[in-house]
This record gives structure tokens, sequence and C-alpha cells, in this order.
């Protein structure tokens, strides 16, 4: 099989994500993967190309990483899926306690309770319904709109994409959409002269009192993507934001969701996000890096209070939503693999020092006189490219022929390697970046 005939093959048979198939005819090459090892994914004609996107922010520790398959081979002689409703398993109880553990932030106070799907877009929907369905459930009915972040996404189904300001992704579907309010973003690109992104961050949080204050009455729940909203181009913003959100939903009665799909699992410097504002969210959506990147797993942390406000003898009160593959063992096996590199490689330190050699490795870049706004949250990397619209479509080619997988948002570069990234590696992505930064401005 050569990388041709899979190529003909793919295009005539599989509906690709996210893309608009016709460029696939001309000119944006569709690249057939047969391998993957550690950073590098290899293609039929033996070509190989370093995942610094780790494969769409899911793969933490490498493809084909050893631990992580044995604990999937030894899960496949035990269990491979069992319906979660009226039974349950090893795998999902030790998940749930291992994951409630790491939400206890010194406080005592944790998340305890674990729902289980599959992807990302469906973690925020159980959110959604959860807190909407706590609020029928508390005899405040009236409470049943939601609020998100100018530029936040929260995935692709319909009613995630109620809480998505991403008009690329929404406004064709707008007509089916329940859309949520939306309030300015702490992004701290949105500095004015003299301003921190801490006075940013209190400036959009002062638009979200005034909200709040206005309309409270009917809000369920506000959702945020701590920290960096990946979807509106790695927009980083101060934790400071997140303080006075939590504070501003207790005062108010409304919930606070932290979608981490992305940002948790170590992404941004500590486990969760959440951790650097010192804040505890009432629900925590989870997806993407927990299962290492290896099966679609994705899971909804909250409280005792809502798990309570469910608890009853009546059946309609209980949450009465599953999916299929609810908890499925593999993948609860590989999340629990995840979970133990993390623990046996003392992963966040490391990163630390990993994140810190890519920046200062990266860092010429943001005196270039086209690049705005290089920054980094963890082992989050980007800067802004000022070039016309064509612009993230030739980086990509470009550094695809330097061996590098890095995929543009718009006008974004971002780098967001996986936790096994080497100095030498480091270099490489550095090197590859800076060649196909020229390249695609010429
Ligand atoms: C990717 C993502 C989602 C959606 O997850 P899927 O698995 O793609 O449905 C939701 N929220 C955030 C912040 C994401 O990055």
């Amino acid at each position: 099989m050569s990388n041709a005939d899979l190529l003909k093959r793919s295009l005539a048979a599989v509906w690709h994500p996210c893309t608009q198939m016709k460029q696939h005819a001309h000119d944006l090459p569709l690249v057939p993967v047969v391998r993957g090892e550690g950073l590098w994914l290899y293609d039929a004609d033996g070509r190989r190309y370093l995942d610094a996107i780790s494969s769409w922010w899911v793969n933490l520790f490498g493809h084909c990483n050893p631990r992580i398959n044995a604990a999937l081979a030894d899960q496949l002689g035990k269990l491979e899926h069992v319906i979660l409703a009226g039974f349950t398993h090893e795998p999902v109880v030790q998940l749930s306690e291992r994951l409630s553990a790491l939400t206890d932030h010194g406080t005592g106070e944790r998340l305890g309770h674990c729902f289980y799907a599959s992807d990302g877009a469906s973690a925020t929907e159980i959110a959604l319904k959860m807190s909407f369905h706590f609020w029928q459930n508390s005899g405040r009915p009236q409470k049943r709109e939601f609020v998100a972040l100018a530029g936040g996404y929260h995935g692709e189904t319909v009613g995630a994409l109620a809480v998505t300001d991403v008009a690329i992704f929404r406004d064709a579907y707008a007509p089916l959409i329940r859309a949520a309010h939306v309030v300015p973003s702490p992004d701290a690109r949105l500095a004015e002269a003299g301003e921190t992104a801490a006075d940013v961050a209190r400036r959009a949080a002062a638009a979200l009192e005034a909200f709040l204050a206005a309309n409270h009455e009917r809000i369920a729940a506000l959702i945020v993507e701590p920290l960096v909203q990946g979807a509106a181009g790695m927009a980083m913003h101060d934790p400071e934001y997140l303080r006075r959100a939590r504070a501003l939903c207790d005062r108010y009665a409304v919930h606070l969701i932290c979608d981490e799909i992305a940002v948790g699992c170590g992404r941004t410097g500590t486990f969760f996000a959440h951790e650097q504002a010192g804040i505890q969210p009432d629900f925590l959506c989870l997806s993407k890096g927990i299962s290492g990147g290896y099966l679609p797993l994705s899971v909804v942390l909250t409280t005792d209070a809502v798990y309570a406000a469910f608890y009853d003898d009546a059946t309609v009160r209980g949450f009465l939503h599953s999916h299929s593959y609810t908890g499925n063992a593999l993948a609860c096996r590989a999340a629990l693999a995840t979970l133990d590199i993390f623990a046996a490689d003392d992963v966040l330190a490391r990163n630390q020092a990993r994140g810190d050699r890519l920046e200062t490795l990266l860092a010429p870049l943001a005196a270039h006189e086209k690049v705005r706004h290089f920054r980094r949250r963890g082992m989050i990397l980007a800067f802004d490219v000022d070039a016309d619209s064509g612009f993230g479509r030739r980086f990509y080619r470009e550094a695809l022929a330097r061996e590098l997988l890095l995929r543009p948002m718009g006008n974004t570069v971002y780098v967001m390697p996986p936790y096994i990234l080497g100095d030498d590696d480091a270099a490489f992505v550095a090197a590859g970046a800076a060649a196909a930064l020229e390249a695609a401005l010429k």
C-alpha cells in the first residue's frame, strides 16, 4: 500500500472533519499515516512528521506509548466494555476516585461525582443539562439560560454550539441553536495602551458583573475555558478573571462550568487550569488528553450539592442521560495509565523545564516584524502573524515539508506538543517553525 493509494481511497470514502473536501482535490495535502511512535507519525512512503499539536490536542505521552499499550493489552484480556447502567467495573471506579482526589486542592472540597461520555461536546451537553436540571429540581426553573465568553468554544453538537462563539462553526446552523448570552473575553491581547493582562481581566469581569446583576434570575450557568480559549486562537487570560467570575457566580447563584477539555491534564502547567486561580468550579469537563489521546473519553465532575439535588425517590428528578459507551472500560484504563505516567515521571515539574526550553528557542520569533502577541501558558505556545488569510494554509504546508505537524488556526501559529518533547525535539520544532514562517510569508 502506497501513500497515493491510501490517499485516493480516503478521498473517495472518508468525509474528513472540519474540512472543505474540495480543497483536498486541489492544493491541500492529505497525509496518510500508517504508524506512530513517540512524537513521530510515519506515512506509507516512509516520510515522517513530528506531531507538535498532539494530534488535535489529545496526545500527552506520544503515539504508541509502551506503558499505555501494555495497560490496554492487559485490559483487553479482562473486559472491553460493559453497560454502565446497573453495572460497574474497576477501571471506572478507580478513575472516578483518582480524578476526584485530584480536584481536592487542599480545602477538602472536591468534585466527588463523575459522569462519563465519549467526546468533549457530550461533556459540554451534560454540564449544561445538569445545571439546567439542578435549578428545575431546586425550585428555580426560571434559571435556564447560559452565559459564554466571546470567542469561546465548547464543541459542535447543537447544544454545545449554543455556547460556542466561533462564527465559522456556528453561523450556518444559527436557526437550529438557542444561543447563549455572550460576555466579553478576558483575552490579554485586548489590552489597551498601558493595560496589563490583569487589567483586561478586571475589565471583562466588570462586564460579566453588569450582565449578571441585570439577568441572574434567568441564568443557570457561566461556561468558560479557564486560562486559554483554544479555538479563539490560543487566547490567554489572567487567572484574576476566574477568581472574579467565581465570586460573581457565588454572589448571583450561577453555576461555574470549567471546560478543561483542552486545558486540563497538565496543559497549562498545573493538572487543572482552574487551580492557578485557586478556585473550584461547580462542573468540570474533561476529555482530549484524559485518555492520553488513545480512546474517546469524556467526564463531567461535579459537587455534592449538585449530586444531592438529583438524589431522590422520584425517577424523573434523576439525571436520565446516557451514551452507549459511557464509562468504557478500555478508555478508562487508558486514562488510568495516563494518570500513572503523570505520577511516575513527575510530569508537571518536568514540563516546566520543557516549556521553558521551547519558549527560549521560539522567543527570537517574538521580535519578527510580522509576529504579534508571542505568548505562553504551560505547554501551549502561540503567536499571531500579520499576513493575508491564506497564510495559515501556506504555513501548514511549509511545516509539513519540514517534517513538522503544525496547523495554525487562522493566522495564529501554536505549538502544543506531547509531554515527551526532548531538547533536540524542541530545537527541531523551533527551527522548523521559523523556516516555515519565512517560507509562508514569501
Ligand atoms: C475540543 C474541545 C471541545 C469538544 O470536544 P470534542 O471531543 O471535539 O467534541 C470542547 N471544548 C473545548 C475547550 C475543546 O477544546
